[in-house]
Parts: C-alpha cells; sequence; structure tokens
C-alpha cells in the first residue's frame, strides 16, 4: 500500500513490509488475483499489520491489499460491522459476541433457514 499513502500518513505505514519494498505494486493486484495466500504472502508477519487493517477498514476508499486483506474481504468485514438486527448478518454478529440473538434476529434466521429448506427440496424435486 505504500505507493498511496493517504493523507492521514499515520507514524505505522512507516515500519510496513511494503514501506520500503521495491514491489510496492504486488500490494495492489489485478482484481481476483488476490487471494488469502496471496495476501498473507504479502503480510503475513507484518509488524503493524493489526493498525493497518483497523485503518483500512476504517477507510473504504482504500484499494489493494491492506492489513493482509483485500478490498472485497474488507467489505465483507465492513458489511458485518455495520450489520442490523433483524438481518441474518445482525444474527451472526450477535453469535460472533457470544450472545443470544434478539428476537428480530431470531426471525431473521428463522427465516432464512427456511427459505433454505425451500430450496432444498426445489432442488430435490
Ligand atoms: S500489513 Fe501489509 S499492507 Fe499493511 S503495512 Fe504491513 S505489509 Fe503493508
Ligand atoms: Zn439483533
Amino acid at each position: 500500500m505504500s505507493s498511496e499513502l493517504p493523507a492521514e500518513n499515520e507514524a505505522w505505514m512507516h515500519k510496513g513490509f511494503c514501506a520500503d519494498s521495491p514491489y510496492a505494486d504486488l500490494w495492489f493486484p489485478t482484481e481476483g488475483v488476490e487471494s488469502a495466500a496471496y495476501c498473507e504472502s504479502l503480510c503475513g508477519g507484518c509488524p503493524v499489520r493489526v493498525a493497518c487493517l483497523r485503518y483500512a477498514i476504517d477507510h473504504p476508499e482504500l484499494e489493494g491489499i491492506w492489513g493482509g486483506l483485500s478490498a472485497r474481504q474488507r467489505r465483507l468485514i465492513r458489511r458485518d460491522r455495520n450489520a442490523s438486527c433483524g438481518t441474518y448478518g445482525g444474527y451472526l454478529k450477535h453469535r460472533k459476541a457470544d450472545e443470544e440473538a434478539c428476537d428480530e434476529c431470531k426471525a431473521a434466521n428463522a427465516h432464512r433457514s427456511r427459505l433454505k429448506r425451500q430450496k432444498r427440496s426445489a432442488n430435490a424435486a
């Protein structure tokens, strides 16, 4: 991510593996090739990975690989984080927090399970 440091140039940004890499373009792969293994190979073990990922999740405009995750993977995390009650995402959020889901989220989960069952039996027919 070093080739396009954002305006808020934070101290940790200079300590990342990518900061001095002559191959900074690797962090901006062509769309579709940024597999989890590829991201891990670039950022795995980077000393500022946590700060980097946090920063990138807070800045949806950023492209390329940050904190070991592609823009697409970060979008999914953002979506989960913003999931509201009454959606399946909200239900998952309760589960991740190890708490009982609220009634709206339970209903959303039950609805999803019903749809899945219907789809399965339609496929089997
Ligand atoms: S985690 Fe990856 S993108 Fe972030 S600073 Fe380290 S090497 Fe660069
Ligand atoms: Zn809920």
